[in-house]
């Protein structure tokens, strides 16, 4: 079934010297359940500003963004958000910062606990969970931001260039570790739409990929890829 649906979406900025900026011309997307979407193009193609969009953090200068049928207003509550610089709070403890997303949803704090244990166990952080951000490898930062993520237990998991920071080997290691959660009965990750300028991530992860051209906010391409995954 449909997560989201964005149907014509433009995004226009006006610069400070007043020229218009399109980022974003007329484009139109549906996120299924249970997919991985790759979103790829060059520096400044669009690529943040179509899933800021989508996670209703920007509103659109024209166009609509449905979640489950309904237009967003504010901020998509199905999806959770991972970042390239993984935008911990450093004066908290991995624990705390994963529980952070909880506290705000007025979650209580035995059933917060238990859900923040659980995520990172999953993302393969125990014995961290007093540890603080600065303490860790940019690996474990990024599990953490996974776990902040996980514990929302979200429909869709956005990922702008989640691994983009990360040494070869570590972008590597995480990325297996995503796609296992993806694929595990327990479907721990349901659906995610992921940033990269990195066509081999791409290739690796998506079932489908959306090229974002080099002719500023035009969706070139929209390809679905039918391969077994290895
Ligand atoms: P990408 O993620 O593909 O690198 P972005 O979506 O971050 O591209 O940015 C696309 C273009 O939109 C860039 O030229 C950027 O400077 C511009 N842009 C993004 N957000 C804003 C904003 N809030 N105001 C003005 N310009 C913006
Ligand atoms: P990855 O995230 O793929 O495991 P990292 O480079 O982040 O790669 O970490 C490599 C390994 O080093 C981790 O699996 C973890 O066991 C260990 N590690 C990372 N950070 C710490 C730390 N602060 N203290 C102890 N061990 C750590």
């Amino acid at each position: 079934s449909t997560i989201i649906e964005a149907r014509h979406i433009s995004q226009r900025f006006t610069a400070d010297n007043g020229t218009e900026l399109t980022v974003l011309h007329d484009i139109s997307f549906n996120l299924y359940e249970g997919e991985i979407v790759a979103i790829l193009g060059r520096s400044g193609a669009g690529k943040s500003t179509f899933l800021r969009a989508l996670a209703g953090l920007v509103k659109p200068t024209s166009g609509t963004v449905k979640y489950r049928g309904e237009t967003l207003t504010g901020p998509n509550p199905g999806i959770a958000l991972v970042f390239q610089t993984f935008a911990l709070m450093p004066w908290l403890t991995v624990q705390d910062n994963v529980e952070l997303g909880l506290k705000a949803r007025g979650v209580p704090k035995a059933k917060r606990t238990k859900l923040a244990l659980d995520a990172i166990d999953m993302i393969g952080l125990d014995g961290f969970e007093s540890a603080y951000p600065k303490e860790l490898s940019g690996g474990m930062r990024q599990r953490v931001g996974i776990a902040r993520a996980l514990v929302l237990q979200p429909d869709a998991l956005f990922m702008d260039e989640p691994f983009s920071a990360l040494d070869v080997l570590t972008a590597e290691n995480l990325r297996q570790e995503v796609l296992k959660l993806w694929s595990s009965e327990q479907r721990s990750i349901k659906s995610v739409l992921m940033v990269t300028h990195n066509i081999e991530e791409a290739v690796e992860m998506a079932d489908r990929v959306v090229v974002l051209g080099s002719h500023p906010g035009h969706l070139i391409a929209n390809v679905r890829v039918d391969l077994p995954r290895p």
